[in-house]
């Protein structure tokens, strides 16, 4: 979510990523209007499988979340998530109980469809949990570039969410980020980069995109100690498994 210009079209980003190695991407939709949108890039002629999401950023809690709720039931080959929805509190452009109300009813859509649920918590971890106590937590749900600490990773582990880290984990002041990386099992993490947002050092303050993926993937591995090869090819099937999509 942002008001920053993208410099990148989607086709070139695509064509980008597949030099960079990468073969399948998930485009989020944050809104009706992004969310249409990523459906569209998904029919893009590419080298790479492109899949995409539906969903309403906490930003944006006060539009209508039944444009979503039609836009995902009337369905497409392509989509496998609800989501980004959630709850941002360190911004919190949007009231904090219209932001629950729009994530209740998100997780209750992902729930109905089968789909994929992807989160967006920021310093609103309490509530989360609070609200996952009352909605349970899909089977496929994953809490999308992690930013919490320590002991929220283990929470979230616990409840049954998957945890995916994003380049922040590469920024200098991430240490507490850093070490929650550490914890995550491996058959639980996964490695995005939220384009066009967060580009990993050392490419910080660029726009951001999918080809960049390798490099926060790379820095992951090194901090726990894995293997490249071994930590990208279980990062992408713990990935295929919670979008359902193929993997070879
Ligand atoms: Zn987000």
């Amino acid at each position: 979510m942002g008001e920053r210009e993208i410099e990148v079209s989607p086709a070139q980003a695509l064509a980008r990523a597949f030099e960079a190695n990468v073969r399948r991407v998930v485009v989020i939709g944050t809104d009706a209007q992004s969310s249409v949108e990523a459906l569209a890039i998904t029919e893009l002629s590419s080298d790479v499988d492109i899949y995409a999401t539906v969903g309403l950023h906490p930003h944006d809690a006060l539009s209508d979340v039944e444009e979503i709720v039609a836009l995902a039931r009337a369905g497409h080959p392509r989509l496998v998530g609800i989501g980004e929805c959630g709850l941002d509190y360190f911004y919190e452009h949007s009231p904090r109980a219209a932001q629950r109300l729009s994530f209740a009813r998100q997780i209750n859509l992902a729930r109905e469809l089968d789909l994929a649920l992807v989160i967006h918590c920021r310093d609103a971890f309490d509530d989360l949990f609070e609200i996952f106590d009352v909605q349970g937590v899909p089977e496929r749900t994953v809490i999308h570039c992690f930013t919490g600490t320590p002991e929220e990773a283990s929470q979230c582990l616990e409840r049954g969410c998957d945890i995916s880290i994003s380049g922040v984990v590469t920024f200098k002041n991430a240490d507490s980020l850093r070490e929650a990386a550490r914890l995550v099992p491996l058959h639980r993490l996964h490695v995005e980069t939220d384009s066009p947002f967060l580009a990993p050092v050392p490419h910080r303050g660029r726009q951001n995109e999918p080809a960049l993926v390798s490099v926060v993937g790379e820095f992951l591995a090194q901090l726990r100690g894995e293997d490249v090869e071994h930590m990208r090819q279980e990062t992408s099937k713990n990935s295929a498994r919670l979008f359902k999509i193929p993997f070879p």
